[in-house]
């Protein structure tokens, strides 16, 4: 079968990082343009334009993975619709929840495939803990997701804007693994959202989530003030004393103590075999729940200002 002919919006960290190495890697795709509102080319991609629209006009692309900061992905989503391609979306999907539901209907009416990729899913010791906790009670969850975002956001100002996210942009990477491995869904009970006195967005947030049924003791704390190294864990018990331990950003498992998975991560990679297959079986995969969590969190949470921050 024929390659998926792929575009890129957007050329910033995460396309350079993994969505170009990843695509040249993977013979299911062939990487013919991308557009680049500072000029950028890559080498071999016959097509390099400023206005994504330029790219697309042309009839070489049949999808396109935006890659751009989450405040325009609605609308250049719809634009890529419209014209005719397959979109995958960076996460987090868009700015809004009605705009989620806005493409996922779009991409339904116009027989489009729609891909919202949570890249933290994409681990097989998130697979495996999804397993484990099958038909299980879980009365304790701790999600504790802490970096330094000097280091992984350097000069990036849309995540400080309104829209950007702030530090739910790492946050909603545990919230992704939380809604695909907890075997009942979870609300938001109440939150407490740390806004930096010269910035749109949160610098810190801790969440209180309640189980539909039944008592449990479930929270996550969010924070990029921290400095000499991140820490990216999630520790879960069940009802039956037993607990999951996932850390590395979801790349290990430990239960009850003993490492059953330790792999080197493959999302990017995984990102893309998942998409060739709804490319072929004409299917969309769009997965709402992470993003409902945090547009929970701003609704109900409390918000504090704290002291300005510098980059
Ligand atoms: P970034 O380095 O700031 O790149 C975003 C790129 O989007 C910019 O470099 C720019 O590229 C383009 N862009 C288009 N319109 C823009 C606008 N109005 N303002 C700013 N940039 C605009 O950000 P990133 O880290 O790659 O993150 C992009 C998305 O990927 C985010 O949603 C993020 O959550 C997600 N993500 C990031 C990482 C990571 O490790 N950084 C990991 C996973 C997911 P051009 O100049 O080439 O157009």
């Amino acid at each position: 079968m024929q390659a998926h002919r792929i575009g890129i919006i957007g050329l910033g960290k995460i396309a350079q990082d993994q969505h170009i190495p990843v695509i040249g890697a993977n013979p299911a795709f062939e990487l013919v343009a991308v557009a680049s509102q500072r000029g950028l080319a890559v080498d071999g991609v016959p097509h390099a334009v400023r206005d994504y629209r330029r790219l697309l006009e042309l009839p070489a692309v049949d999808a396109v993975a935006i890659c751009t900061p989450p405040q325009m992905r609605h609308r250049i989503a719809l634009e890529a619709l419209a014209a005719g391609k397959h979109v995958l979306l960076e996460k987090p999907p868009t700015a809004t929840t009605s705009e989620l539901v806005d493409l996922r209907h779009t991409a339904e009416t116009r027989g489009r495939t729609l891909f919202t990729t949570w890249h933290s899913q994409y681990n097989r010791a998130v697979d495996e803990a999804e397993r484990r906790l099958a038909g299980r009670t879980v009365r304790r969850l701790r999600i504790v997701w802490k970096e330094d975002v000097r280091k992984w956001h350097p000069g990036q100002r849309w995540i400080w804007q309104a829209g950007g996210f702030g530090v739910f942009d790492p946050g909603i990477n545990a919230l992704s693994i939380m809604t695909k491995i907890l075997p009942a869904p979870v609300f938001v009970r109440q939150a407490d959202l740390q806004f930096p006195a010269n910035a749109d967005a949160p610098i810190a947030a801790d969440i209180d989530f309640a189980a539909g049924a039944g008592e449990a003791d479930l929270k996550a704390a969010f924070d990029w003030r921290q400095t000499g190294g991140e820490t990216w864990d999630i520790a879960i018990e069940t009802d039956d004393g037993s607990t999951l331990d996932l850390s590395a950003g979801g790349s290990r498992l430990a239960i009850d103590g003993r490492p059953v998975v330790d792999e080197a991560p493959a999302e990017y990679q995984r990102i893309y075999e998942r998409f060739d297959g709804l490319l072929r079986a004409g299917r969309s995969a769009v997965d709402e729940a992470p993003l409902r969590l945090v547009a929970d969190a701003f609704l109900l949470g409390r918000r504090r200002a704290v002291e300005p921050f510098a980059d």
